[in-house]
Formats: C-alpha cells, structure tokens, sequence
C-alpha cells in the first residue's frame, strides 16, 4: 500500500509511533500505523486531510483490513494460547 505525497509525489510510509508501541505493544502501534498520519522521506509528517479524497477513500480500506488482519491475528494468538 504505497501513496503518493501530495506535495512532492514522492512515495509516504505510515507513520509509526514508539510511544503507541510502549503504551500497547504491537496492536497499539497497528492501530496508530492505521489512523495515524503519514511520513514522507522530503517533506515529513503529512496529515490525512492534506491527500485528495478518492486517496482518502483508499486509506479507509486499507486501515480498515489492517485493523481486520490485527483482529484475526489476536484471535488466532489466543487460540493457540488456550491449546497449549
Ligand atoms: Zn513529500
């Protein structure tokens, strides 16, 4: 899932936060990745609303399957916890 800074064009990673990972570990870091804002290697932190809708449109879906993946992953971690 790559997007394009709307300043410069230059591919954007999602963000990632230390301070969500020490406050809950790697789902609170998933969660941040999902509805935080984004970096760009040039221009830094860009927020969401700076993207153009239909971009916008797609970063719901993605953040909405990350979150669902991050869902299925807990529930798979806690299967094989109450197998052992
Ligand atoms: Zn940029």
């Amino acid at each position: 899932m790559a997007y394009e800074c709307p300043r410069c064009g230059q591919p954007v990673r999602r963000g990632y936060s230390s301070t969500a990972q020490h406050a809950a570990g790697l789902i609170g870091a998933l969660f941040y990745a999902a509805f935080g804002s984004f970096q760009c290697a040039k221009c830094g932190t860009v927020a969401r609303r700076e993207f153009p809708p239909e971009v916008r449109t797609r970063m719901a879906t993605g953040s909405f399957l990350m979150v669902l993946g991050a869902i299925v992953l807990i529930g798979f971690v806690l299967w094989i916890v109450s197998k052992m």
